[in-house]
């Protein structure tokens, strides 16, 4: 993608984040791969605040190209794209049921056969760290491997993708099943689908293509 389609594509995540009620004041932020490098949004950036030319440019080991301060989560998606070549965005946000789920420290379990849309059984919760740290990058890391998407302990959620799309509607995704799983556990303790069933579900995902499975 060529570097203002880039940052264009990149604003319209961060609205459409909003539009979600994902995002409060500027809590998430979005990076993608474009012209040899990585664009994400500035600190403090949100659709009100962010024009195309604020999105910053990093190279692949987090150092700003031609200015701008980059989200103070800059560690964890550089570290995200440089251990995951197959993907090319990382969205991060701090939506309601991800971050209640996240307080649990508890991965989401296998309640619903669409959790293994994500690459597995579960949806990891990665170890806490201090936000905005190089720390909090490598327990990303750990808790991405074979998946798209991890929530972040007591703190949010963050996913991976081929494309900037992929990667929104990867939090989409999670953000409603980790809604549903909690209003489940209003109820009752739900019931998990056998790894038997959620290998076979994972298969039929593999076939429809869906997803991003990194390796
Ligand atoms: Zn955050």
């Amino acid at each position: 993608m060529d570097d203002f389609k880039a940052r264009r594509a990149i604003l319209d995540v961060v609205v459409k984040l909003e539009n979600k009620g994902f995002n409060h004041v500027s809590t998430g932020n979005v990076s993608c791969r474009a012209g040899g490098g990585i664009l994400i949004t500035p600190t403090g950036g949100n659709s009100a605040n962010t024009t195309p030319e604020r999105i910053v440019r990093l190279d692949d080991d987090g150092k700003v190209i031609g200015g701008g301060v980059p989200s103070s989560e800059w560690h964890m998606h550089t570290s995200i794209l440089r251990a995951f070549p197959v993907a090319n965005a990382v969205v991060h946000t701090h939506a309601d049921a991800c971050v209640a789920l996240s307080c649990l420290r508890k991965p989401l379990p296998a309640f619903h056969y669409m959790v293994a849309g994500f690459g597995g059984n579960d949806v990891r919760c990665a170890r806490y760290a201090t936000f905005g740290t190089a720390d909090l990058a490598l327990s990303a890391v750990e808790a991405l491997r074979d998946r798209t998407a991890c929530l972040l302990a007591n703190h949010g959620m963050i996913a991976m993708g081929k494309t900037l799309e992929a990667a929104l509607n990867t939090t989409i995704k999670l953000e409603t099943l980790a809604r549903q799983y909690l209003t489940a556990l209003q109820s009752g303790e739900p019931v998990l689908l056998s790894p038997e069933e959620m290998e076979r579900v994972g298969r039929r995902y593999g076939n429809y293509g869906v997803g991003l499975l990194p390796g």
